[in-house]
């Protein structure tokens, strides 16, 4: 497994929408959030893996997900490597993809018909061509543009965190989650019952200074070079961005929002819970995420149960990723399994993953909770097309 984690990383990885490690390169497309090097950032030694345990403990011998899992949260670009995908979603037990790389125009029409050998297995999302923000007329231009996009056969939005880290204003100042000229955009999805996934924020290690006591940093983030780390930059805090999503679910109440990565929010469940509870229009999924739901195995399991409705299955993956990245979601879903590794999005050449020097436990959620969160959400969400076409694929 490691030796196949090393290869994934010299080969070079697109964490598309997701910060990128020491020496983890974007490729293929322009990464345009400012990284400024940290005041006072000085190279450290490299992370090494974690050590072996000596623990013998129970492991689940699994490899297919219990029950045909969407993953609602996937990259696969213009979805040229469809074919290798549904042969390893068969052996995995997944039974459809939400590609949120779709984009627009030509693009979209080259995913949608790569996509189109899946019987409707492999989806896609749309995304908004910010170029010209700040021009007059770029909602309406984009709004309709979108709508193109749906009735090409995109079944939601993608929002990425550039959202209010990246594109800016004509003043300078970043362009936030609830900016008023999204609303045509917000109102275009409300319409056609479209939901948007949305990444706002990150995580708190990484408004924090680089450092020995900063978890990022342990977990080997930041060795070699600050990317990544927002302490003292201008990007705005983790609290004005996650706030401003707020808001922007608060003003737009007909709109599905499902907030990407547990909505950044993974550290503070109880924060998760209020805005479920306040916001019936709002929805997490848990991509990227089983490092923080698996080092708080308890609240996890019952949040997850309690809020069964609410919450989606997303890995954040993309076509690169085998086997060794799928199985720990089971594994951590179904199984009583403990002290085992997170599937991790970011690893070091010496094989430590980035997001987290911990291991993770199990939460063995119960049959009805485990359906909810593979499969029943998401076709609620995700409109009739897809629901036939997955009742299909059942027969
Ligand atoms: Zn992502």
């Amino acid at each position: 497994m490691r030796r196949a984690l090393i290869l994934f990383v010299t080969t070079g990885v697109l964490l598309a929408g997701c910060a990128t490690g020491n020496k983890l390169q974007a490729q293929g497309r322009s990464v345009d959030i400012a990284w400024n090097p940290a005041p006072g950032f000085k190279p450290a030694p490299e992370q090494y893996p974690m050590p072996t345990p000596e623990l013998i403990t129970k492991r689940t011998d699994i490899r297919k997900a219990r029950y045909p899992a969407i993953d609602i949260h996937f990259h696969a670009r213009d979805w040229s490597a469809a074919e290798s995908q549904l042969k390893l979603m068969d052996e995995m037990g997944v039974g459809m993809i939400i590609n949120l790389d779709g984009r627009f125009g030509e693009r979209l029409e080259t995913a949608m018909k790569n996509a189109a050998i899946s019987d409707g297995r492999l989806i896609n999302f749309a995304r908004l061509n910010w170029e010209g923000v700040n021009e007059a007329g770029w909602d309406q231009r984009e709004a309709d543009e979108l709508e193109r996009s749906f009735k090409a056969g995109a079944q939601g939005l993608k929002i990425s965190k550039r959202l209010g880290m990246g594109w800016k204003n004509t003043d300078g100042s970043y362009i936030m989650p609830d900016d008023a000229r999204l609303n045509k955009v917000w109102a275009m999805c409300a319409k056609h019952g479209r939901p948007i996934m949305i990444h706002s924020s990150d995580p708190p290690a990484r408004w924090r200074p680089i450092g020995p006591d900063n978890e990022r940093y342990e977990a080997g983030m930041w060795r070699s070079g600050a990317k990544g780390n927002y302490y003292g930059t201008d990007i705005p805090n983790y609290r004005q961005l996650l706030d401003a999503q707020e808001r922007l679910v608060a003003n737009n109440p007909k709109t599905i929002f499902i907030a990407a990565h547990m909505a950044c929010r993974g550290w503070n469940l109880v924060e998760v819970a209020r805005l479920l509870e306040t916001y019936p229009n709002f929805y997490v999924d848990i991509d990227a995420r089983l490092q923080e739901l698996g080092r708080q195995p308890y609240s996890s399991r019952r949040f997850i149960i309690k809020y069964a409705d609410r919450v989606l299955f997303g890995t954040d993956g993309n076509p690169r990723r085998t086997e060794d990245f799928w199985i720990p979601h089971w594994r951590f879903l179904e199984t009583d399994d403990e002290y085992f590794d997170h599937p991790a999005q970011m690893i070091n050449e010496l094989g430590a993953g980035l997001q987290g020097r911990w291991k993770i436990h199990g939460i063995f959620l119960p049959d009805d909770v485990l359906k909810k969160l593979y499969y029943e959400n998401a076709l609620k969400l995700l409109g009739p097309k897809v629901r036939e076409d997955f009742e299909q694929l059942q027969k």
